[in-house]
């Protein structure tokens, strides 16, 4: 018979989310009178804006014309999406970006998980604690894992993200290859100051390591003195790689597009020695594993990168931002600790009375139908910790926080 990929059975238990979604499922069939009101999941409530739904129509428009129809898209995404990426994300901030290092994908979940293909089964992965469990468990289903034991894989090397280092972990004390960060963070909700990028950038020249950088939400910074982007920091272009996503930027969770940029500079040895350009590798492994990003959608994210349309998503965000600010207003009062929801969506706070996150979660669950996410979910680190994000519609998000403040916390 056949036999699974070993690594599979490595893996713990099943995806967070579906975890949670299990719980709730439960409770909502043994409850079917209670509202249950979602502030867990990282999914986005708002619709689409008119500029996006404008072009999304223009491109089933020209879907159905003999000169305009389009078959399969280019691997890396149409020109015409790239270069408008390079332009409002990076020239007009001042940073240098061609076409040809922007590649279009579905999704900023599938870039980050299928990144760590480029590299040897030995690569030796770097990721925070907590962290998006997706960085953790395609490096466990590639195999590099080893051994698990006490909540961690001996094979990888946590970064602990703390209280005590105000959620900014410190520089690893081993070597390591391949190092996942994400800021602002999910689930900490913690952003990273230009000095703290550095420090890596600077780890990573002189140890010849790459970062792969997940600017899933750099759409909500709104302290300008915060680096968007990693390639703000001197030197970033020849040991960073970067994931960005219309997913919380512009509503696109249903919708799905992504870009992963890697500038030409990055080069990467194979075993003998030889320097490889990562940008021509992952275009091999796209063009083998991806069939590109429908035109229409590419068609409906054009406005994304344009003075007009900004205006329109950047309501959407400040929509989200004042939601967060209701979570805080409302933790403050309940004088809860938390990090997060300033310049990030989520919320990070420590649970009362040492609940353990999974005590929390059901207590919140039963005692006001409120769901959120267990920090301990995220790793190890979480524990003691909940996440709470600020997608949701206001009236819900004010709700549940007069719920919460019902509660003996
Ligand atoms: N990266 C981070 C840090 C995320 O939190 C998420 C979604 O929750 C993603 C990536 C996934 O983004 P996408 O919808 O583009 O796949």
């Amino acid at each position: 018979m056949i036999t699974i990929n070993p690594n599979y059975a490595k893996l713990q238990g099943s995806y967070l989310f579906a975890e949670v979604a299990r719980h709730v499922k439960e409770y909502q069939a043994a409850h079917p009178d209670k509202r249950v009101i979602r502030l867990g999941i990282g999914d986005v409530t708002c619709p689409l804006t008119s500029s996006i739904i404008a072009s999304l129509h223009q491109g089933v428009d020209d879907m159905s014309k003999l000169e305009t129809f389009q078959g399969y898209p280019p691997y890396e995404g149409f020109q015409f999406l790239r270069e408008r990426i390079a332009a409002y994300d990076f020239h007009r901030r001042g940073l240098q970006m061609s076409a040809d290092e922007i590649f279009v994908s579905s999704g900023a979940k599938e870039d980050t998980a299928n990144f760590q293909e480029l590299f040897a089964p030995t690569a030796k992965i770097a990721i925070t604690d907590p962290v998006y469990p997706v960085y953790l468990d395609s490096n466990i289903m590639a195999g590099r894992g080893g051994n698990f034991a006490n909540g961690r894989f001996d094979g990888v090397v946590y970064l602990d993200s703390t209280l005590d280092n105000d959620f900014c972990p410190d520089l690893p004390n081993e070597p390591v290859d391949l190092i996942y960060l994400c800021f602002p963070n999910n689930p900490t909700g913690q952003v990273a100051t230009k000095a703290a990028l550095t420090k890596w950038v600077e780890y990573a020249r002189a140890n010849n390591a790459l970062i792969l950088f997940d600017a899933a939400y750099e759409a909500y910074i709104q302290d300008e003195t915060l680096p968007r982007s990693i390639y703000e920091i001197e030197g970033a272009r020849e040991v960073a790689v970067e994931f960005r996503s219309l997913s919380k930027t512009a509503g696109f969770t249903g919708t799905r597009l992504s870009y992963t940029i890697i500038p030409n500079e990055v080069m990467v040895s194979d075993e003998k020695g030889t320097l490889h350009q990562l940008n021509k590798l992952w275009l091999r492994r796209q063009s083998t594993k991806f069939n590109g990003v429908s035109y229409i959608i590419q068609k409906g994210a054009e406005p994304v990168f344009t003075e007009a349309g900004r205006k329109e998503i950047n309501d959407t965000i400040l929509y989200y931002l004042g939601n967060a600010a209701v979570i805080r207003k409302g933790l403050d009062a309940l004088n809860i600790a938390y990090s997060g929801g300033k310049n990030a969506p989520y919320i990070w706070l420590k649970t009362p009375k040492n609940l353990s996150s999974w005590d929390f979660f059901h207590k919140l669950l039963n005692e006001c139908q409120v769901v959120g996410t267990p920090g301990v979910g995220f790793g190890k680190c979480g524990e003691g910790f909940f996440r709470l994000t600020a997608f949701g519609q206001r009236a819900d998000v004010e709700e549940a926080i007069a719920r919460l403040s019902t509660l003996d916390l």
